[in-house]
């Protein structure tokens, strides 16, 4: 007969403090039989300690179950011991799932810098290899809080614990962090906008495929051309013009059939809309640069106009303007032929808000990605994932990204900005995700005995999604992952030893063991 759980219930005994889980099983067709009047009750007993603080997981202390305060919490609220009080009653299935999808998004993730610590590990950007890895204050357990949310909102994570923030490498800290970024962004643009009036279009300048070299150099002549671009002289005239109060840069790379390929996106923070703005051009009559285009002051302009020379005037709009000037320097620079067209794109409203809430959720890096619609392009997570999945050479690019990207920030706020937008100036390592707050608990600890067999099975996300299940559902996933993996632990152990015991064996000469067999040697000592 097939059943279902109609209910579960948990209770505690007065005397030990010993629970009980019963499981109420009624069948799945009830009026095929008259069990559904007398459910099965199937009472599964498991004791927690009554201890009242949490009671740390020890290598030597492996089989006894662990107390956490969620477990005290429970017990605490039951209205009184040796009541049945029934829990997870508003059970969501639908919260669950959401839960799950974010659970297997870290757990990738988690995997993604496994990966770039394996590719990392003996360069100068190893930085990556002790994140989620090493102890913050040696002194201290490793503990694992919970913000105490309940439903998809319930998240775990680490204390105590290191976090690279290499926001180029490391795709936990990189969400971490940009995910911070991202709402400093948003909340500069709304304070801009609103209450200073101004406008914010965003600047997405490309440059040329198979431009530059080594990314290296093709990082540093896209910085050099981005730098005059904001700075040189006929800019600074052009950006006055437009009431240019600020700019925030970010560089994204990607991997493409033409090799390394980075582009800029830079929000411009302007008093005027460019729309406005007509930029008055006329053609050179010196010799050495007839017929050249020049952007003229207003001085200049005059000075055309009071000659009577006005036709000579064109105006050209804003976007235009960078657009050839951005095609100028690409030029100039050593970055050839950009798109005169494309190469320098302004866009705004709904275009930057969408760039703005682009790292607000976390990067989730999935095997499903549709490379066709990318043209082949891969950003460095990417490449990541595809060395993951067997492509070597995937690994030897994103080495070379990672050389070239080191120590450089997100994004770039020119000076004095921040102030102006009352943003408080935080640095990459001191951004605290944002799930930890004051009311988080701990809910476990974890020696460094076990924390190092952890690191060893890499199980790192893996305990993090069980606590927060446990906490959800009442269940018992994180000790039964820990037993689960002290015993594999203890296994490969064994199985080390006895490989060992039988190598030394095989060197012994098997003389060595007929009893009848006595070495000259020894008998000349006596
Ligand atoms: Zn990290």
């Amino acid at each position: 007969m097939l059943f279902r759980v109609s209910r579960r219930y948990v209770a505690f005994t007065t005397s030990t403090y010993d629970r009980v889980d019963m499981t109420i099983l009624t069948p799945k067709n009830p009026s095929s039989s008259q069990s559904a009047l007398n459910p099965i009750i199937n009472c599964i007993p498991s004791v927690y300690y009554s201890s009242q603080k949490t009671k740390q997981i020890a290598f030597s202390d492996i089989n006894s179950q662990t107390f956490s305060h969620v477990c005290k919490e429970k017990m605490s609220s039951a209205h009184t011991l040796g009541t049945i009080t029934r829990f997870n009653s508003n059970f969501s299935t639908k919260k669950n799932k959401i839960t799950a999808k974010r659970q297997s998004a870290r757990s990738a993730n988690f995997k993604l810098t496994d990966t770039a610590k394996e590719l990392l590990e003996n360069t100068a950007q190893n930085r990556v290899c002790v994140c989620m890895s090493h102890r913050l204050k040696q002194d201290e357990n490793i503990s694992i809080k919970h913000n105490g949310q309940n439903g998809a909102d319930g998240r775990a994570y680490y204390s105590n614990i290191i976090q690279c923030s290499s926001v180029h490498t490391c795709i936990v800290c990189n969400n971490r962090i940009m995910s911070k970024r991202s709402k400093e962004i948003a909340q500069a643009y709304d304070y801009f906008t609103s209450s200073l009036h101004g406008f914010v279009p965003m600047l997405t300048l490309t440059i040329p495929h198979k431009a530059g070299g080594s990314l290296e150099k093709q990082l540093e002549l896209i910085n050099h051309a981005y730098k005059r671009l904001m700075d040189d002289r006929i800019m600074r005239q052009v950006w006055q013009i437009v009431g240019k109060v600020g700019a925030i840069k970010g560089v994204e790379y990607t991997h493409g059939k033409n090799g390394h390929h980075n582009h800029i996106h830079s929000l411009m923070f302007l008093e005027k809309s460019h729309h406005d703005i007509k930029l008055p051009i006329a053609r050179w009559t010196t010799p050495k640069r007839k017929g050249m285009l020049r952007l003229l002051n207003e001085k200049q302009e005059q000075d055309y106009i009071n000659k009577g020379l006005q036709a000579q005037i064109s105006y050209m709009n804003f976007d235009d303007f960078i657009k050839f000037y951005w095609f100028k320097l690409c030029r100039e620079v050593g970055l050839g032929t950009a798109s005169l067209e494309n190469g320098a794109v302004i866009t705004e409203g709904d275009n930057v808000k969408s760039y703005i809430a682009k790292h607000k959720s976390a990067q989730e890096i999935t095997n499903s990605r549709d490379k066709k619609a990318k043209h082949g392009n891969r950003n460095q997570w990417e490449l990541l994932l595809d060395y993951q999945n067997g492509d070597k050479h995937a690994g030897v690019i994103f080495k070379e990204y990672a050389q070239a990207f080191a120590g450089g920030k997100l994004l770039r706020w020119s000076n004095g900005l921040k102030k102006l937008l009352l943003i408080e100036e935080i640095e990459d390592e001191e951004v605290q995700a944002e799930d930890e707050s004051t009311e988080s608990q701990v809910i476990q600890e974890i020696t460094i005995d076990v924390w190092n067999i952890v690191k060893h099975y890499k199980l790192q996300a893996r305990l993090l999604s069980a606590v927060e299940n446990d906490y959800q559902n009442n269940t018992d996933e994180f000790s039964t992952e820990i037993r689960k993996m002290i015993k594999k632990n203890d296994k490969r152990i064994e199985e080390k030893f006895i490989k060992m015991y039988q190598h030394i064996e095989n060197l012994v000469p098997p003389h060595w063991f007929n009893d009848h067999y006595q070495d000259p040697s020894i008998q000349s000592v006596y």
